[in-house]
């Protein structure tokens, strides 16, 4: 099978599996306990949270361990509003765009249907939130902004530089970023962002383990309560494996970013140029440098034919391909196309392809040349012998 679908999930790094193995038989003590094993354990965890301080130019006190990205950002948002209501009785107001991430959109939407005032940001036609429209937003009681860094499904970059540079003026709100995608693909300074969530196995490292980086001055409520890890924003055992991971592929994609994302812009170019050139296909991801250089998505509507049916048509050519997000791909059409095209055909007739490092230009020539077949055969047969 050639899998094409790394945003979904990618394997461990090659250098994270002897970790992975050698963490998880020998370092299982609790990190809390107040006998000499946990110490150590202890001291691994935070030796660990001062290698990921120094990688993003932060501060050790400000890497929180969670179980992954969909955790972080619920804390980054219920944290701040929590923390926020606690404080004043003033209802809050959160700003968030319409293609964010599911974690942070159905928590918006949450909190929206709890009484919290929510504005949805609309975007352009390639994906882009629009700065002066976002600052147009801004109300008096705004307490939070969550914009992604990189679009999991289309891969389009979102100018949080700016944003973030028009929010350090208003000290009162919160920049929260969705940094999943972008983290080692395209660069990103966290100098004007106040909460940053990343997820361990989209980078190389395991599932269940990700980081919400909290600069020092933010208040935010837990999640969950019970004990005082993790400076009290996060109750329970320590994932010690999964830190000791998470640490490595944290460096390891910063160490290896330049390399990674020149292979991957030269193969992101080959497809796209082949794509482009079959007439039918619709490409939603803009050109780089407004797209990351790992993901590519396109939609082809033809005689009532959606997503699944295409995703099928390629995995009978043993390819795997997504049509969006996992975490929401039960939905008939594409949230993210919907918001950027306004247009139902091309938002449930998407693919989208993810790439990795390892995807050969062999690899890439075959999935072009079927998904030109792909398009040939549903040109030439109706919809019911496709199924
Ligand atoms: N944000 C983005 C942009 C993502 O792509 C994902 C994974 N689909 C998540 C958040 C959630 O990550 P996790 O699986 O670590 O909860």
């Amino acid at each position: 099978k050639l899998y094409f679908d790394y945003c979904a999930s990618a394997p461990l790094h090659p250098q994270v599996i002897h970790k992975l193995i050698d963490s998880s038989v020998n370092l299982y003590a609790n990190a809390s306990s107040t006998h000499e094993i946990g110490f150590e354990v202890n001291r691994i965890i935070e030796a660990s949270r001062e290698r990921i301080a120094n990688v993003l130019h932060v501060k050790p006190s400000e890497v929180i361990f969670t179980s992954g990205a969909t955790e972080s950002n619920n804390m980054a948002i219920l944290g701040v509003v929590r923390a926020y209501m606690k404080r004043t009785s003033q209802i809050p107001h959160l700003i968030l765009s319409e293609v964010e991430h599911s974690s942070v959109y159905n928590c918006c939407k949450q909190l929206r249907d709890e009484g919290v005032e929510v504005t949805f940001l609309g975007v352009d036609r390639s994906g882009v939130v629009n700065p002066s429209a976002l600052e147009k937003a801004i109300q008096d009681n705004t307490v939070l902004v969550s914009i992604m860094h990189v679009n999991n499904e289309t891969g389009t970059i979102q100018p949080v530089h700016e944003i973030g540079k028009l929010l350090k003026t208003k000290p009162a709100i919160q920049f929260h970023v969705d940094g999943v995608q972008g983290f080692g693909k395209a660069n990103l300074d966290l100098e004007d962002i106040d909460l940053y969530t990343l997820s361990g196995h989209k980078m190389g490292g395991p599932k269940g383990i990700g980081i919400l980086i909290a600069k020092e001055g933010v208040e935010l409520m837990p999640l969950m309560y019970g004990g005082n890890n993790e400076f009290g924003h996060r109750p329970g055992t320590t994932n010690v494996p999964g830190v000791v991971c998470l640490t490595e592929a944290v460096e390891l994609s910063i160490a290896e970013q330049a390399e990674t994302t020149t292979y991957l812009t030269s193969l992101h170019h080959f497809i796209y140029s082949k794509l482009q050139s079959i007439p039918e296909l619709i490409i939603n991801t803009p050109e780089p440098p407004l797209s990351a250089p790992h993901i590519i998505n396109f939609s082809y509507h033809n005689k009532g034919i959606t997503s699944a049916i295409m995703i099928s048509i390629l995995a009978k050519k043993n390819i795997v391909v997504s049509s969006q997000s996992a975490c929401s791909s039960k939905a008939k059409e594409s949230r993210v196309l919907m918001a950027m095209t306004h247009n139902e055909e091309i938002a449930s007739s998407s693919i989208r392809l993810s790439l990795h490092e390892s995807v050969s230009f062999d690899d890439a020539k075959y999935l072009v040349n079927s998904i030109t077949e792909m398009i040939d055969q549903i040109k030439s047969t109706n919809k019911f012998q496709l199924l």
